[in-house]
């Protein structure tokens, strides 16, 4: 059986590579048209955003662990501040409504008390806008040591100086046009890459400058921004008294969830199979672990509620790819 795209033709390359090309291209689509982020797009194009190294930058790990609590921590952050969804006082009260007191909203930037706390807002408090140009100058000059220690080239050290006195990026900071906003939101400037690519002319020296310029200047920006904010902020909840009302609810769902805990029946019989949601492939056997000889029944949706998944794309992403061929499974 070959395997046609929408009637369209034949899908003659490789099924993975061309499934996963299809879902990246949907989630940038649905990434680019989101509503929540329209003030970001009204304010910077699509072409001013590098967006493989902004994606490299997203998984770039800046911890020496395969896998800890830091990494997960930085990995949240990064993720949360490119959706801009970062703890300000809009996210808080849209989740947490009960606890603001409805003469509070909308919450106020804690720094400067004067305009609405968003995640628009962050970096451009008018309380900020010195100490960012400040951390603005420290990363230019970061920037500079790397660039001179790595390539010792005439050309560098003839132009590099100039060529970062005019980017765009160290500019003094006007408005939310100015291209720190992309950084504070862990986005890779298109500018900044071309002025680092027309010093190396090597793609991955590129990449690895890239990635440790993003990690000092979102540490400044961090340092500058968010941990003043936090600071701020729980100072204005304690001074209203919803910082009570946070601990308080955590317990109740602490006691809840050990409730929950306590009330779960034992573990499962040896022999159970459990069928997973009709959005997964995988099949654990007695022991919880992943058995890929176990092929897939329970692609069809059980409840009227779930969400309807293609089997097509069920079989192009499983891992039965490596034993023989997709095709093979269809019944
Ligand atoms: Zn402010």
């Amino acid at each position: 059986m070959v395997p046609m795209w929408d009637s369209i033709g034949p899908i003659d390359t490789d099924i993975r590579k061309f499934s996963r090309n299809i879902c990246d291209a949907k989630v940038f689509d649905s990434f680019t048209t989101n509503s929540k982020l329209k003030f970001l797009f009204s304010n910077h194009s699509l072409d001013t955003i590098n967006w493989p190294l902004t994606k490299s930058w997203l998984e770039y790990n800046e911890t020496k662990d395969i896998c800890s609590s830091e990494k997960s921590k930085k990995e949240a952050f990064k993720i949360k501040s490119l959706d801009h969804i970062l703890p300000c006082g809009d996210i808080l009260t849209s989740h947490y409504s009960s606890l603001y007191d409805p003469q509070l909203l909308p919450v106020k930037c804690p720094i400067c008390n004067n305009v609405d706390d968003t995640n628009q807002h962050l970096g451009f408090c008018p309380e900020l806008i010195q100490p960012m140009y400040d951390a603005l100058q420290e990363a230019k000059e970061i920037l500079y040591n790397q660039l001179t220690s790595e390539i010792n080239s005439f050309f560098t050290n003839a132009t590099l100086s100039r060529d970062l006195e005019m980017l765009e990026l160290f500019q003094p900071i006007i408005d939310n046009s100015h291209l720190i906003y992309l950084i504070i939101h862990s986005i890779v400037p298109q500018s900044l890459v071309d002025l680092v690519h027309s010093h190396t002319r090597k793609f991955n020296h590129t990449k690895k400058i890239i990635m440790n310029f993003m990690s000092k200047i979102q540490h400044l920006c961090y340092n500058v921004i968010w941990r003043r904010h936090t600071e701020s902020m729980i100072s204005w909840e304690k001074k209203h008294g919803v910082h009570g009302k946070k601990i308080k609810l955590r317990r109740a769902k602490r006691r809840a969830a050990n409730k929950i805990r306590k009330k779960t029946p034992p573990s499962r019989s040896p022999t159970h199979i459990v069928a997973p949601p009709c959005h997964s492939t995988k099949i654990y056997d007695s022991r919880n672990r992943f058995d890929d000889r176990l092929r897939i029944h329970y692609y069809q949706c059980q409840r009227t509620n779930d969400q309807f998944v293609p089997r097509w794309i069920i079989l192009t992403t499983s891992n039965y790819l490596h034993a023989g061929g997709w095709t093979g499974l269809l019944r």
